[in-house]
């Protein structure tokens, strides 16, 4: 019997599939970047596209799962797992996880094909997350009502080569999102 492969997918897409996995601290700008990258890969590329939300799989499929580092990496072993299913439908697909051990993210690139995984650096300074706190976070683990918070208890591992490293305290999000496209259209992952 004939069956379908990724290449019979893309041949209907106008881009190649790929990952983009924005890492960094909760306020450093991973959910607003990514919105604004999936909407211009929309509008100017008609990309195939999805963003898979941190809070969304922790009160979906993984409601399971608590904040220690054992729940931590269980979340993000089935992240990985699932982005994968993303990428073999043919997607690109956005994801904007803390995902703060090295070691996770490594996994969920070791899934997919070289050049394919695009790991993006949010990188912001604690105090501006911390004052940002758009989701009242920061003021929570503070007073103690959240145990095991990245950045306060609980670790955060610096990407050693990210493809892309984003300084939100001082690049605005247009030009966040510019630099993110540039590299795909680099990478011939999507073309003009
Ligand atoms: P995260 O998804 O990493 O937890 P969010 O995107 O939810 O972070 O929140 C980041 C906050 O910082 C938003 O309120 C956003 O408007 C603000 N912000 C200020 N400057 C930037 C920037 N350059 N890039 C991204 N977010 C920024």
């Amino acid at each position: 019997m004939e069956s379908i492969t990724l290449v019979d997918r893309t041949r209907l897409n106008h881009h190649e599939p790929a990952v983009l996995w924005f890492t960094g601290l909760s306020g450093s700008g991973k959910s607003t970047i990514a919105n604004a990258v999936e909407y211009r890969l929309y509008q100017e590329f008609h990309a195939h596209t999805f963003l898979l939300d941190g809070d969304i799989i922790r009160k979906g499929l993984n409601s399971d799962l608590d904040f220690s580092d054992a729940g931590r990496k269980e979340n993000i072993r089935r992240i990985a797992e699932v982005t994968r299913l993303f990428y073999e439908a043919g997607l690109i697909l956005l994801t904007t996880f803390i995902s703060p051990f090295r070691a996770e993210r490594d996994y969920a690139r070791s899934l997919l094909p070289d050049r394919r995984f695009v790991e993006i650096f949010v990188s912001c300074p604690f105090e501006v997350c911390e004052s940002r706190d758009p989701k009242g976070l920061y003021r929570k683990a503070r007073s103690g009502l959240i145990k095991d918070f990245t950045g306060l208890g609980s670790a955060y591992e610096t990407p050693d080569r990210p493809e892309i490293r984003l300084e939100t305290a001082t690049q605005r999000v247009e030009n966040c999102s510019d630099e993110v496209i540039a590299y795909l259209l680099k990478r011939q992952i999507i073309t003009k």
